[in-house]
């Protein structure tokens, strides 16, 4: 029976364009359906808007450091000096004659002092328009969005579809949408995940947010984030929020009442989103408490990098609790208490960044033999379900959740699709970061997953960013890198925590995925002072522990040289 389309993508997510721009290079005849009214909308984009609006706190952060460089950026050029701005006002306001500011009567120097005083008191600090640093995040988003944008994409010839649709199986497997049956030799499900909602006592009582939604719904049109945390320099939103409402969802409020920045934040959950966004807001000026069940802020990650990460949140004003889920909130006296842990603490908004949960409800997955739970589809390694000719990839399966992954995972399943399965997918050597600072980049095995696969066969080594000589011209001297290896210098895992760890892993990740060991990575210096030193230094220092640990040939070198002295 002739087909419709070699391939239909369910999800117009970049890995989902991603494998449909692929597949019609191909010369496949492919359709791409997407949800409606989606097109011009950047908030399918969420990943990329909190990517920009975190560049901003970062940017920020800098700017505060700035004096530790010497510079005094905001007295010196942006604002004006007051005592100088006071001088040129008193000449211009026309008091031709009166060579000295003093000569100005007592009632016009407090006119002057009026209108000084803002920048009086804002004089050594940056200031961020949160409008229209929105305004920029959109612009990057919408920038970056137009490379694979339904118009984009069709112009290279898949087809656009727009509409809910749903899996059918007689007379044949298909697709529907919009009343039409569409049939396809193969289909590849790229429907992402959505928020998970943690079952709290109370929580249908209050509105919350979530990573998808918070700057959607965040009321930032008042605000200025003043540098220096002087929230009584701030205008003060008075609290519109004082009594309780039962809507739950956002989506459900009729009359939705933005959520405040510059207000007491609770952050639930121990994710990547949850910990990024704490950070993000807490340099927005907001008074963020993180509340985690676990005992690491990161428990899939390694200990030491964990700690070290929440250290510098605990730095920069954040409240982290650990080992203290959530399991009520309650109004009392028009606010919101919410009990962590042990304690109960009073809060403005919460966002919850607990996990997410496959999209799959409204695909009839079961009506076609697909078995799934909730935490994702079942797949076999060349990412196919349980029903041969439907694959899946991202955040849907319930795996990995990064893009990069995502777009992987499209990568293996369009060419098993298209021609015969029998790729399948290899996630070692693929490393993805968690955008904190300092950042946390990872790839392959954890010194604790290593221990567990190999015993005592594992070596770790670990250098710090303080030795190097870039990190102290940059000032970013926390954080280390951390290899583990096999005594035969095969590298299991790379771990970066610090400046660049994003860029730097990559390095570590090549190294990986071809089996390059360790020693040849001490052979090749890198430029210095860079910060990629870090990784040369770290091959290095296993150099020194392999001889450090072999007495023979110590004792060998030694005779050696006593020998040649001699000699
Ligand atoms: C706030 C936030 C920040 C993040 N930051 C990062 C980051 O910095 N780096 C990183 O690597 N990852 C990040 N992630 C994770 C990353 O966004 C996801 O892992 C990645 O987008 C997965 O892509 P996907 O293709 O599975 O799904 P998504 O990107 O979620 O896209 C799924 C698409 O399918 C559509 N869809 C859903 N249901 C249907 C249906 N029934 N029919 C048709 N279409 C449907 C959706 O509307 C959406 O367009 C972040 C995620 C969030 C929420």
């Amino acid at each position: 029976m002739t087909k419709d389309y070699d391939l239909i993508v369910i999800g117009n997510s970049r890995a989902g364009a991603y494998a449909a721009l692929a597949a019609t290079q191909l010369k496949a005849r492919v359709a791409l359906i997407e949800l409606e009214n989606l097109q011009s909308n950047w908030l399918g984009q969420e990943a990329l808007y909190n990517q920009a609006l975190m560049q901003v706190g970062r940017v920020l952060q800098q700017v505060r450091k700035a004096p530790k460089f010497g510079i005094d950026s905001a007295r010196n050029n942006s604002i004006p000096d007051t005592a100088e701005l006071e001088k040129q006002l008193v000449k211009q306001s026309g008091e031709v004659g009166r060579d000295e500011p003093w000569q100005v009567e007592e009632t016009e120097k407090e006119d002057i002092r009026t209108y000084l005083s803002p920048f009086e008191s804002t004089a050594h600090f940056p200031t961020v328009e949160i409008p229209d640093a929105m305004e920029w995040a959109e612009m990057v988003v919408s920038t970056c969005y137009e490379a694979t944008s339904p118009a984009i994409l069709a112009s290279f010839g898949v087809d656009i579809i727009s509409g809910n649709g749903e899996f059918c199986r007689l007379p044949h497997l298909g697709f529907v949408v919009n009343n039409r049956r569409l049939q396809a030799r193969a289909y590849l499900i790229a429907t992402g995940s959505c928020p998970e909602i943690p079952d709290i006592d109370g929580l249908e009582t209050i509105r919350y947010c979530t990573p998808r939604d918070i700057w959607k719904y965040v009321d930032t049109s008042q605000h200025k984030v003043i540098g220096a945390n002087l929230t009584d320099i701030v205008p003060q939103e008075t609290d519109k929020v004082t009594k309780p409402s039962p809507q739950g969802k956002l989506e459900n409020i009729e009359e939705t009442i933005p959520f405040q920045l510059q207000k007491n934040w609770l952050v639930v959950g121990s994710t990547p989103n949850a910990i990024e966004l704490a950070q993000t807001l807490a340099r927005l000026d907001c008074q963020v408490t993180l509340a985690v069940s676990e005992a690491l802020i990161f428990p899939q990650e390694d200990a030491e990098a964990s700690r070290l990460v929440q250290a510098q949140l605990e730095a920069e004003g954040i409240r982290v609790l650990t080992q203290s889920p959530v399991t009520q909130i309650k109004w009392i006296e028009g606010k919101k208490w919410v009990q962590v842990g042990n304690r109960a603490i009073e809060t403005d908004e919460i966002l919850l960044a607990t996990g997410q949960t496959p999209n799959i409800e409204s695909l009839n997955l079961a009506g076609v033999g697909v078995e799934f739970s909730r935490k994702g589809l079942k797949l076999n390694p060349k990412l196919q379900t349980t029903n041969p000719r439907i694959y899946a990839c991202g955040d849907v399966i319930g795996g990995y959740q990064f893009e990069h992954i995502a777009e992987y995972e499209a990568s293996i399943a369009i060419k098993n699709a298209l021609f015969f399965p029998r790729w399948t997918v290899d996630y070692q050597g693929i490393p993805w970061a968690i955008f904190t600072d300092p950042t946390l980049a990872r790839v392959g095995l954890t010194e604790a997953q290593a221990r567990r696969r190999y015993g005592k066969n594992v070596w770790v080594v670990r250098q710090y960013f303080k030795t190097l000589d870039k990190a102290q011209i940059l000032g970013e001297t926390t954080g280390f890198c951390k290899l583990v290896l096999r005594r035969n210098g095969t590298i299991l895992g790379g771990l970066i925590v610090g400046a660049n760890a994003d860029e730097l892993i990559g390095a570590i990740a090549l190294l990986i995925r071809h089996k390059i060991k360790v020693g040849s990575l001490a052979k090749i210096p890198q430029a210095s002072p860079t910060m990629s030193e870090i990784i040369y230094k770290t091959a290095q220092e296993w150099q020194r522990q392999r001889l450090e640990s072999n007495k023979m040939l110590q004792n060998l070198l030694e005779s050696f040289f006593n020998w040649r002295r001699k000699w």
